[in-house]
């Protein structure tokens, strides 16, 4: 949920601070870690979200009282709190790495195209059946990535699942799990050093966002200021595939977003940002 205003906290005073009256700058100066939830004796602390519709958020890990209104923010990922995090260090990189590209591989597959020529191939998909081959060899892909074997980690963790979903499969039951989302990227909107992306599958919308936490993990420095080329891709390539994992959180109502916390977890037409931005940096100046 999107939270509108939020008490901003300092030693000797308190004091409500709408989202209207904040910047990206204002907050990463003055208020970052100061502000907590506009609800009375509330604890929750909140972080700020820029963007288009800039707004704040409950911050990792922090909880709202048992009375708050926004206490609903939290009810998807409370659940799972515990063993979440876990599995999100528990999926090794190898194990997403494999299944992002048979992901993408699987999509093609299925369409049954050439990568460059994804665009006609997709209309004619949607008058298939839609319980198309691609999607059984998903699952076959599934039982074998996720079969009970176990790579690494702790037996605790055995048959933990990084189910792959197309956007239009994501449900309920998703929200505050790992997932590996399959879509079509629709619009990308640049925002600070990454980006909001809309991915798409049989009309079904979600977003991809990327937090505080993605721009703050050193392992993704390489990814930051990045996201333009997939902007400029876009525009060569109308259709692009996406591939990625991260966790889904209920954006609103029966809409999910899903929120990547590693560079290298997501794929565009099957490659790396770093790549795609590299390559078409190459294309600028030649
Ligand atoms: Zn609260």
């Amino acid at each position: 949920m999107r939270i509108p205003t939020a008490r901003y906290i300092t030693e000797d005073d308190i004091k409500i601070v709408k989202i209207k009256e904040i910047t990206k700058k204002k907050y990463e100066a003055v208020f970052k870690g100061k502000l907590y939830c506009p609800t009375e004796n509330c604890t929750a602390k909140l972080s700020y979200c820029g963007g288009r519709k800039a707004h704040y958020k409950t911050w990792r890990f922090s909880h709202h009282s048992s009375d708050c209104k926004y206490q609903l923010d939290r009810s998807g990922s409370r659940f799972v709190t515990g063993f979440k995090e876990t599995v999100k260090m528990n999926i090794s990189h190898k194990r997403k790495y494999d299944a992002l590209t048979r992901a993408y591989k699987t999509m093609i597959r299925a369409e049954n195209i050439e990568p460059d020529n994804i665009q006609l191939k997709q209309k004619e998909a949607k008058n298939r059946s839609p319980k198309k081959a691609g999607e059984q060899k998903d699952q076959s892909i599934q039982l074998k990535l996720f079969g009970g074997q176990i790579e690494e980690g702790h037996a605790h963790f055995k048959g933990k699942k990084l189910l792959s979903k197309f956007v239009d499969g994501v449900s309920l039951s998703d929200i505050g799990q790992v997932r590996l989302i399959k879509g079509f990227i629709k619009d990308i909107e640049l925002i600070d050093s990454v980006a909001e992306i809309t991915i798409v599958h049989h009309d079904q919308e979600m977003k991809v966002v990327f937090d505080e936490e993605f721009k703050n993990e050193t392992l993704n420095k390489s990814y930051l200021d990045k996201f333009w080329s997939i902007k400029d891709l876009l525009s060569i390539q109308r259709v692009v595939v996406f591939n990625g994992v991260g966790e889904i959180r209920e954006e609103k109502k029966d809409c999910y977003e899903l929120v990547v916390t590693l560079g290298s977890d997501i794929r565009f037409n099957g490659e790396d940002l770093y790549n795609i931005a590299r390559v078409m940096k190459l294309a600028v100046t030649i």
